[in-house]
């Protein structure tokens, strides 16, 4: 299905509430979106070992947190290298996102991020593809994740709608609980509605599956915590904009259609 305006969407819910799925089934339906997963881009330099991996490492198997300026760099970086800004900062088309080296790594105060809070409207220019141009059409999943991210994206991008996704924390808990990943694909089953075929071992390499460290339990609690503490200036900071719009659900099945539905009224 085509879209006829850009989509600059922003899912937004608590860990493990099937935001990754719902991204998934957005693109397979509208093939003109591109999804950025920020606990993916993290995870990936956490896997290839780059300093900027290192640096997270610990705070992710935590369930902390990543410092904004980090966290925003990344991000911005990602952007950029897709061609969704522009406007003369330079370094955001030749850092790699995925080999920060160990300077960026170790810098709290990037200067770019400085000079948004300076003047947030000397961002303007970066945003060229901040256009109705349907083919700048993308989704963000996992960030930003606080009212401060939100801030520093608007003065990059303008986000044109937010999905808050809601499932009850006992069905999520479960829901993670059961999850095992195989690691070198990212494969992910659940032993409650997609098992592998034997236990604990990959269906395609016959590798064994293991639970992600922030899936553990305590883990959880604490992620989700953070999350709550987080997501209320978040979400009001988006309902002050007029784009937020709230879906409930058990499952990422009963959430779908009615994410689709309103997605294409918006949209298509
Ligand atoms: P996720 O897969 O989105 O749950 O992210 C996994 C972990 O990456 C989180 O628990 C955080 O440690 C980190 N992370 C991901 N996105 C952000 C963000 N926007 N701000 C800070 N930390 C983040």
């Amino acid at each position: 299905m085509r879209l006829n305006k850009a989509a600059r969407v922003i899912l937004v819910g608590a860990p493990g509430v099937g935001k990754g799925t719902q991204s998934e089934r957005l693109l397979a339906r509208f093939p003109q979106l591109c999804a950025i997963s920020s606990g993916d881009l993290l995870r990936n330099n956490v896997k290839n070992r780059t300093p900027l991996g290192i640096k997270v490492e610990s705070t992710m198997k935590t369930g902390g947190l990543v410092s904004d300026s980090l966290i925003l760099r990344l991000i911005t970086n990602e952007l950029g290298q897709r061609g969704w800004l522009s406007g003369g900062r330079s370094n955001v088309m030749t850092l790699e996102s995925s080999a920060f080296g160990v300077a960026e790594a170790y810098e709290d105060a990037d200067p770019f991020i400085a000079t948004l809070d300076a003047n947030p409207h000397a961002a303007a220019t970066l945003s060229a593809h901040a256009s109705e141009d349907p083919t700048a059409s993308f989704l963000l999943d996992g960030f930003p994740r606080t009212a401060t991210q939100a801030e520093k994206l608007d003065s990059i991008v303008p986000i044109n709608w937010v999905v808050s996704i809601k499932t009850p924390f006992d069905v999520i808990l479960q829901r993670i609980a059961s999850r095992w990943v195989h690691e070198p694909s990212g494969r992910v089953y659940n032993t409650a509605f997609h098992a592998p075929k034997v236990p604990g071992i990959d269906d395609i390499t016959g590798e064994r599956l293991v639970q992600r460290s922030d899936d553990k339990e305590e883990v959880y609690r604490s992620r989700f915590q953070k999350f709550q503490e987080t997501n209320e200036p978040l979400l009001e900071h988006y309902a002050k904009k007029g784009v937020l719009w709230e879906v409930e659900g058990m499952s990422s099945d009963e959430i779908s259609p009615k994410l689709f539905r309103e997605f294409e009224r918006r949209f298509i």
